[in-house]
């Protein structure tokens, strides 16, 4: 199944500009399966779209970036109030401190914190190693060459599972990026595990763009 691993809607995210409706609204007229809901340290917009998003047969995967000193994290995990701990701008995950039903994205690694204000630099994966499953190669809002080849670099020394999402903050944007997560996906357990097997295949847009996901 193609799963956008990151999207951010309004309220949530304040930087984002995609309400409720029209998140939903775009889902249903895409024939998006799942998509992952990962704004900025709040999982109140998770909790509220869930039902809705279900209703239309839509599944919610349930995350939250969080920005760190070392750079941006995605935190996937079942568990709300687990994921409702964590804080838009906080320190960076730890090896060994996450549950095992979580699993870690580093997003966008070559383009820093966000809101941190922190910036990449070579050798930085070492003080994360251990810590992430996966790494973001592909980022609707950072497909430049240079960000590409720095995730992947990354993701090869970390030996991390690779994954592409949108990052988007317009509801057109949905879906720019995503990621293939091998059937069946019933749930974020199911992302979640396949993260930590390294079995995700991410995907970014194509000259003429394919639309390859959905039910169509
Ligand atoms: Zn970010
Ligand atoms: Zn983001």
């Amino acid at each position: 199944m193609n799963v956008d691993l990151h999207t951010h809607t309004y309220p949530a995210s304040d930087c984002s500009h995609i309400s409720f409706r029209d998140y939903i609204a775009w889902c249903v007229e895409h024939g998006v399966d799942a998509v992952a809901l990962t704004n900025h340290g709040d999982v109140a917009d998770n909790r509220r779209l869930e039902p809705a998003l279900a209703a239309e047969g839509v599944l919610l995967i349930h995350g939250v970036e969080i920005s760190t000193l070392f750079g941006d994290f995605v935190v996937f995990s079942p568990d709300m109030d687990f994921l409702s701990t964590f804080a838009d701008i906080q320190d960076a995950p730890r090896a060994g401190e996450l549950p095992d039903d979580a699993a870690v994205v580093w997003v966008h690694p070559a383009a820093g914190g966000g809101r941190s204000g922190s910036a990449y630099y070579p050798g930085l994966e070492r003080m994360v190693a251990g810590a992430v499953d996966a790494v973001e190669v592909y980022n609707g809002s950072w497909l430049g060459e240079r960000y590409v080849t720095t995730a992947e670099q990354i993701a090869a020394q970390l030996g991390a599972a690779r994954t592409g999402g949108s990052d988007a903050h317009e509801a057109g944007h949905l879906m720019a990026c995503y990621t293939e997560v091998p059937d069946p996906v019933r749930s974020t357990a199911d992302v979640v595990t396949a993260l930590k097997q390294r079995r995700t295949i991410p995907h970014r847009p194509e000259a003429p763009r394919k639309r390859r996901f959905g039910r169509f």
